[in-house]
């Protein structure tokens, strides 16, 4: 598998840190809004990467941030004139909905900032005592000068820098790099923690460095964002790091391109602004969005069309379909050496497509060529070819994830998933996250039963 690596800007292949797993970080929303369908096409890009590492019969332990304190959170609470948690725990369970919604499969962990402060006071005493930090009236801050490395993602010139000159907003442009913030000193009408260099709370960057060295390591595998994470963001996560640790912090950075609409940037003033929500509201099918957002080459801009959603539902209209007439199939004959070739060839195609960069247009192609190889022969074809068949589009599927879920076995799967899933949260006392799954498993209609054995269910 070999795969576009943002920091050395070059097609390398993949090698894991430890065989068969893989560790992936993935920077999640920051919750003062409803994400828009560009930040979905972050999330689905980053759930095709992971399902097909699973595909591939790699074990995928992966975290996704939940940046629940900022200054666009902060801003938003003040707004409305309510508590934090309020505006964020709001957003945090629609966020879930979405993501259930999109068909995107759930991460293992989904820390919250707001609850990793001691591990972030952690990181910063340790940056501070090595000499990376310094602190300066109540606020600490990152000083660049003192790493070397520091621009090698973002691709800058060192020349262009602004050390010395300490900066407190968590986003900046490329043109005014300054020494960034990793403690904001205590202002009025901001919650804030106590702390050894004074109150305050959070910068924005300290906190994916600190959530992922807990749940992944100093060290791990694969970290992947949207475009506009790249500058500050991750080149801030590299420095605050690799200068705590002593130790190269990510091998692979993946990032997506941006989402445009008929062209033009999506913006609230324009009216081209879509959430997931504004879609459903006009009758589309999620899947169809979530086909749209996959099929365009994570490396390109995606510009989104409601024609381009129309021709996504037409392709899976073409799936369905397909599937349809494989479930009439009615003859008997057994299994032919033709269909099992044909398939077997397929799926070859299909995985090498998309090993090669995630070249999902060539993986989809090959996709669809089978579909039309078989509906050529749909009238000699068996039971047993047509189950085959089937099987074969399950587990392409498994990695698209386009096609709703049939089997029984496969939901009762999925439900025992959540329960695994609430179970590890309830560990970790994240009461709230065990919450939005429960509630999750009432609306399909799951009771649990506290059991000496543990938990069981039952379907109503
Ligand atoms: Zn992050």
């Amino acid at each position: 598998m070999r795969f576009f690596n943002t920091l050395t800007r070059r097609l390398e292949e993949f090698r894991e840190i430890e065989k068969g797993a893989i560790g992936l970080y993935t920077c999640g929303p920051t919750v003062y809004d409803y994400p828009h369908v560009g930040n979905y096409r972050s999330y689905v890009f980053e759930d095709l990467v992971k399902r097909f590492f699973l595909f591939s019969g790699f074990r995928v332990r992966h975290v996704m941030n939940i940046t629940d304190i900022d200054d666009k959170t902060i801003r938003k609470a003040n707004e409305l004139g309510v508590p934090l948690a309020e505006v964020t725990q709001k957003y945090i369970d629609a966020f879930h909905v979405d993501l259930r919604t999109l068909n995107i499969l759930p991460a293992e962990v989904y820390p919250r900032a707001t609850r990793h402060i001691p591990e972030m006071l952690d990181l910063i005493a340790r940056l501070l005592a090595k000499g990376f930090a310094y602190e300066k009236d109540g606020s600490v801050y990152f000083s660049i000068e003192r790493f070397k490395e520091y621009g090698r993602l973002a691709n800058i010139d060192r020349e262009s820098l602004k050390p010395g000159v300490a900066a407190d907003a968590d986003e900046y442009e490329k043109e005014s790099i300054q020494d960034f913030v990793l403690w904001k000193g205590k202002k009025p009408g901001e919650p804030s923690w106590p702390a050894p260099f004074g109150e305050g709370r959070p910068g924005w960057h300290i906190e994916c460095s600190a959530m992922s060295m807990k749940y992944l390591g100093p060290h791990f595998d694969i970290h992947m964002g949207g475009v506009d994470n790249i500058f500050p963001h991750h080149e801030n996560e590299i420095a605050q790091s690799e200068c705590a640790n002593g130790e190269t912090f990510v091998n692979y950075w993946l990032h997506c391109q941006h989402l445009v609409v008929d062209n033009r940037k999506m913006s609230k003033s324009l009216g081209n602004f879509y959430t997931l929500a504004d879609l459903l509201g006009r009758g589309h099918d999620p899947m169809a969005v979530r086909y749209l957002l996959i099929s365009t080459h994570y490396r390109k801009l995606l510009n989104f069309t409601f024609a381009g959603l129309e021709m996504a539902n037409q392709a899976l209209n073409r799936i369905k379909n397909f599937v349809f007439s494989l479930k009439n199939v009615n003859s008997s004959g057994g299994a032919t050496l033709e269909i099992s070739v044909l398939l077997a060839d397929a799926e070859a195609a299909f995985a090498k497509n998309m090993a090669d960069d995630f070249n999902v247009s060539g993986a989809l192609g090959a996709f669809f060529d089978a579909i039309h190889a078989v509906n050529q022969k749909m009238n000699d074809l068996s039971r047993e070819d047509a189950a085959a068949v089937l099987a074969y589009i399950e587990r392409l599927n498994t990695v698209l994830g386009v096609l709703e879920k049939s089997g029984q076995a496969e939901l009762d799967a999925e439900i025992e998933e959540l329960i695994r899933r609430r179970e590890q949260a309830r560990k970790q006392k994240d009461f709230a996250q065990a919450d939005v799954i429960r509630a999750e498993l009432k609306k399909q209609g799951v009771t649990l039963l506290d059991t000496p054995d543990g938990v069981k269910w039952k379907k109503e």
